[in-house]
């Protein structure tokens, strides 16, 4: 995550938390962007003409001790998810304004599963405290439905009263972001190298050329640096702040608008500084190609019931993501799905439900959490299915609860228990029994029907009954050879597991395939 950090222990400096404001739409998600932005324009900065370069930094104060935040300028979990489906997490801490006025709504809801999915931890703005019938108590019973429980309610969660409109509170909200960051993430990072970071934002300047805003995530980024950043690649000509003036150097956290690319990289895209211009630009060259290649190979990708498995086997966890054409429905398959009866090792998580068409947004989470999408009685809207294609994520869709049921509790459990068949090998009659002091009794044996192979699984038959049915065939000699396998019609000499061996008795040997499910 954003946490971790190369360099030993004295390398790493504290960090300002950077911060994603999501929620329902007109809760107030940009008004409070804009009055945090606001509240830190000094007096004196004649009025404070700030830039949008989708990023910013604000101090405040805890506790006696001056403080800085970033928070990411564009709010809404699409971008944040979109960001981290392209490998990049760029928030330490998601604040989740709802309306005291109006309550939880599904992008609230969207934005919570969103924020855990990527294990951010959240801080709740209960906005618009200033409007008759806001009503904060109310917020805070829905959120507990969610797992956000207030700290006063003996939860962990920090739930702020706030009116983004009126500048109320404001202070307080920064503060819970501190605490919050403080008591649950180690935000230090190591200064002392090249910049690392990612592209939050990037376009097309008329004047300047390709622009991008970047956000160091460790090192320290300075102008002359040769930069690289997906397929993009140039040298740091200018950087810029959201006040609009110079930057020499950007250390952990600051964004920065960087002007030299020569071209325009994505949102999302990781940057590094490498030693020469020569070198940047072949990476973003190989870069390019593999993206080609990517593009092409995920566009024949089709995804089947033995991918399920195997991200199961590697994660031991299945993300889905349920979207159906009603809530009835959506919660129905999602309990369903939830009660079906799995080991302790695996995890089935229901990450994002809705109502409605497979969104891109949904594909974007879908491929930053390794999740599965059911889409019931619902199809792919715009360019989701595209986007799966590419990114190549799962959408299953079904128009009967039973089957979406079946399906998923058949890649659970045959990923939890393969089921083994035996394999009938061959049988070897021992015909002699000679004693070694080295290695006890030596079965001698003929082969009368298929092999016998050292190592081989074997059941002890005397008189047609079993006397043992877990023997090992230890060694395996033919004449004076170690052998690893002696066909019907020769002789061979064995040791075995069990050593009460009788003259007559039959080793029935076995192997154990896994079988293949159907
Ligand atoms: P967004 O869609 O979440 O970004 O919401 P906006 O920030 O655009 O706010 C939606 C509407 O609610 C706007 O008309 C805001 O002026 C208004 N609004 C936002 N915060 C408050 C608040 O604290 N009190 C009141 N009364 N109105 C607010």
């Amino acid at each position: 995550t954003f946490g971790e950090d190369a360099g030993t222990d004295e390398d790493l400096e504290q960090r300002p938390p950077v911060v994603t404001v999501m929620g329902h739409v007109d809760h107030g998600k940009t008004r409070l962007l804009d009055t945090i932005r606001k509240a830190n324009v000094g007096e004196g900065e004649a009025g404070g003409i700030t830039q949008h370069i989708g990023a910013y930094q604000v101090e405040t104060h805890l506790e006696g001790n001056d403080r800085v935040i970033t928070f990411i300028d564009t709010p809404g979990h699409e971008a944040f998810t979109a960001m981290r489906a392209r490998g990049a997490q760029a928030t330490d801490i998601a604040i989740i304004v709802v309306a005291a006025d109006d309550g939880v709504m599904p992008q609230t809801v969207e934005a919570i599963n969103h924020a855990q999915a990527a294990e951010v931890p959240i801080v709740v703005a209960v906005n618009k405290i200033d409007k008759e019938g806001a009503d904060p108590a109310k917020i805070r019973g829905q959120m507990t439905e969610y797992g956000l429980i207030p700290e006063e309610y003996g939860g962990d969660s920090m739930f702020v009263d706030i009116s983004a409109k009126q500048g109320l509170n404001i202070d307080e909200l920064l503060e819970a972001v501190l605490l919050t960051a403080d008591a649950s993430l180690d935000l230090r990072a190591n200064p002392h190298m090249d910049a690392q970071g990612v592209a939050i934002e990037a376009h097309l300047d008329r004047g300047r050329g390709p622009v991008a805003t970047v956000l160091i995530k460790r090192g320290t980024l300075r102008v002359g640096d040769s930069i690289v950043a997906g397929d993009a690649y140039g040298r740091v000509r200018r950087m810029v702040d959201e006040n609009g003036d110079d930057v020499a150097e950007a250390l952990p956290s600051r964004p920065v608008q960087v002007v030299g690319f020569t071209s325009v990289p994505g949102a999302g895209d990781n940057l590094l500084v490498v030693d020469e211009d020569r070198v940047a630009r072949q990476i973003a060259d190989k870069r390019n190609a593999r993206k080609r290649n990517a593009l092409a190979a995920r566009g024949r990708k089709r995804i089947s019931l033995e991918d399920l498995d195997s991200a199961l086997k590697e994660h031991s966890q299945l993300n889905l993501i349920i979207k159906g054409d009603n809530s009835g429905t959506v919660e129905a398959l999602e309990e369903a799905l939830l009660g079906i009866e799995i080991d302790d090792e695996v995890q089935l998580r229901v990450i994002d439900r809705g109502v409605g068409a497979v969104t891109e947004t949904n594909v974007n989470l879908a491929a930053a959490s390794d999740a599965v999408i059911l889409g019931f009685n619902v199809r792919a809207e715009g360019k989701a299915t595209e986007l799966a294609n590419r990114e190549g994520v799962d959408i299953r869709y079904y128009s009967v609860i039973y089957q979406a049921i079946d399906e998923i509790e058949s890649a659970l459990k045959g990923m939890l228990k393969p089921v083994y068949e035996e394999v009938e090998l061959g049988k070897a009659e021992i015909r002699a029994i000679f004693k070694s002091s080295k290695v006890g009794n030596i079965a001698g044996c003929m082969v009368t029907e298929g092999s016998v192979r050292r190592n081989g699984k074997a059941r002890l038959v005397r008189d047609g009954a079993v006397v043992s049915e877990n023997v090992t065939i230890q060694s395996l000699r033919r004449e004076k050879d170690d052998a690893t396998e002696v066909r019907d019609g020769f002789e061979c000499g064995m040791t075995l597991s069990y050593s009460d061996i009788k003259v007559g008795d039959i080793i029935d040997t076995y192997e154990l395939r896994e079988k293949p499910r159907d």
